[in-house]
């Protein structure tokens, strides 16, 4: 097994792009698991389901869809999707789906093999507590929820999406609830990750605290 630093966090933490720098300044790879949440959904979406799905349906239709992360791109079934999984629709249906074992079952096996062929930066809600407890550095990145609502809109502004102040909050508010409280693997900080609150720290400042408490502490 290769070396493994695990971010995990609530929307709009900014775990995304440190994870992306770190990855970047260590050389390491980045892995975006909220993106392979985001594409089943996706797929679960074009083929018009929603929350009503039996688990049996689920297990069915998950039979079909092939899942690949590669340098910071998904692919569904062979198709990038990078884009298209970026819409506030499936963010909120990925939540959705996110809560149901069987599609949690459905990646763990795929978020494991990742490490297997390189050293990784792994950013998620559950990278820390269930997907690689045994990683070498873990932290939990946070921020107020109304400085997580005003980052999430901007950077969905920034591509280009329709969405109001409010509606991003609502959907912060919303996400944060339905991901801390589902039975299976809830967003919540393992007992040896670093917390570091980001409402008052620029991105900068997160990248640079991360990478020195990565130099003293870990791969020892
Ligand atoms: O991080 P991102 O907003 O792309 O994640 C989309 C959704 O996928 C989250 O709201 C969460 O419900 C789910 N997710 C998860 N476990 C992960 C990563 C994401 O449940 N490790």
């Amino acid at each position: 097994m290769k070396k493994i630093i695990t971010i995990d966090g609530p929307s709009g933490a900014g775990k995304s792009t440190v994870a992306k720098e770190i990855a970047k300044r260590l050389g390491f790879e980045y892995l975006d698991t909220g993106a392979l949440y985001r594409a089943v959904a996706l797929y679960l979406r074009r083929k018009g389901f929603d929350e009503g799905i039996s688990d049996e349906d689920l297990r069915v239709v998950l039979k079909d869809v092939q899942i690949v992360f590669n340098s910071g791109h998904v692919y569904l079934n062979g198709e990038d999707v990078s884009k298209e999984i970026r819409t506030p629709e499936i963010g909120h249906y990925s939540s959705v789906f996110s809560a149901r074992p069987v599609v949690r079952e459905f990646l763990l096996g795929l978020q494991r093999d990742f490490p297997k062929h390189h050293n990784t930066v792994a950013e998620g809600r559950d990278m820390g507590t269930v997907v690689f407890p045994e990683a070498d550095c873990k932290f939990f990145l946070d921020a107020s929820t109304e400085e997580r609502a005003k980052r999430r809109y901007l950077q969905l502004r920034q591509m280009g999406k329709e969405i109001t102040e409010e509606e991003a909050l609502k959907d912060v508010i919303e996400r944060d609830r339905r991901d801390s409280s589902r039975d299976i693997a809830p967003l919540k900080k393992a007992d040896d990750a670093i917390y570091i609150d980001t409402t008052n720290i620029d991105l900068q400042q997160t990248i640079d605290l991360i990478l020195k408490n990565i130099e003293q502490n870990c791969f020892k």
